[in-house]
């Protein structure tokens, strides 16, 4: 993916999915360079139920992207245009995040409701446990349920968050839950931040390097969901990998040990689900 005009452009050259949103800041006001990547949840049933919303003059919100469960990109704001995501924020001091930053909204129904036949949304659909992210939120209460985000809209996001770290040269990615801690949840714990910051913000070093995986990660025969996933796959939570080459967000890397009893494998992993070893980053 690449970006033209402030709009998203595909491998194939055509433009993302555009849908335009009335709610925008006009005129030379509304003109922005964005410094950062705020991402979000939007609580809601289905990507297209908020996409009609955000394009609807009486919501008073927008935001850039919405990107669905299955990885669907939608654009209603060009990259260069304030639109209205973040609210009263603040962050590293400064605040009204709405002009210096990206707003993604992820397509995900936040927290859940445990009933006695199993976990639901906000308003009763059944969500399946694997689906469910049991965790405290980092700005406090206790532990609930949260819908987990799946990994076709992880591998979406990371790859767009990625084209705009390089292309605005982005300072960092933050969550509406860090500008807005008094206000907002969103997008949760479900969400790995960690490795957002690291495929926006972080830059391959020289030499080799030790990496181990944040979730559970595909190992591919190249650098691109099109290549075939290797037998292994998916690599389990906190394998360790050692990092031979970098393509883009890809990382070619060699298995560290064993997995179902393999040695020896080399293939390719995105770099979204991994993280530099005892960095921390499980998500
Ligand atoms: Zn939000």
């Amino acid at each position: 993916m690449k970006i033209r005009n402030h709009r998203l452009i595909r491998d194939d050259g055509a433009a993302v999915a555009f849908v335009a949103s009335p709610n925008v800041t006009k005129g030379n006001r509304g003109r922005i360079q964005p410094e950062y990547l705020v991402m979000h949840y939007t609580a809601g049933a289905s990507a297209q139920s908020s996409i009609n919303w955000l394009t609807n003059r009486e919501s008073e919100a927008s935001a850039h992207l919405v990107i669905a469960r299955d990885g669907a990109v939608t654009q209603l704001v060009p990259f260069n245009r304030k639109a209205w995501h973040a609210g009263p924020s603040r962050w590293a001091g400064r605040s009204g995040l709405n002009s210096i930053s990206i707003g993604i909204e992820l397509a995900n129904a936040g927290p859940l409701v445990r009933r006695a036949n199993g976990w639901t949304t906000g308003w009763g659909a059944a969500v399946a446990d694997e689906d469910v992210v049991e965790a405290a939120h980092d700005n406090g209460g206790s532990v609930r349920g949260w819908q987990a985000y799946p990994t076709p809209q992880l591998e979406s996001a990371l790859d767009v968050a990625a084209v705009l770290g390089r292309h605005y040269r982005l300072s960092d990615v933050v969550g509406h839950d860090d500008i807005a801690p008094a206000r907002k949840e969103d997008p949760g714990p479900a969400f790995p931040k960690a490795s957002f910051r690291s495929a926006v913000i972080g830059r391959a070093e020289d030499g080799p390097e030790l990496i181990e995986t944040t979730t559970a990660v595909n190992i591919r025969a190249g650098p691109g969901t099109g290549h075939e996933k290797l037998p292994v796959s998916p690599l389990p939570p906190a394998t360790r990998l050692e990092v031979v080459s970098v393509q883009g967000v890809w990382r070619e890397v060699n298995l560290i040990g064993a997995v179902d009893g393999e040695t020896n494998v080399q293939g390719w992993v995105h770099g979204g689900f991994v993280a530099p070893v005892g960095s921390g980053a499980r998500s």
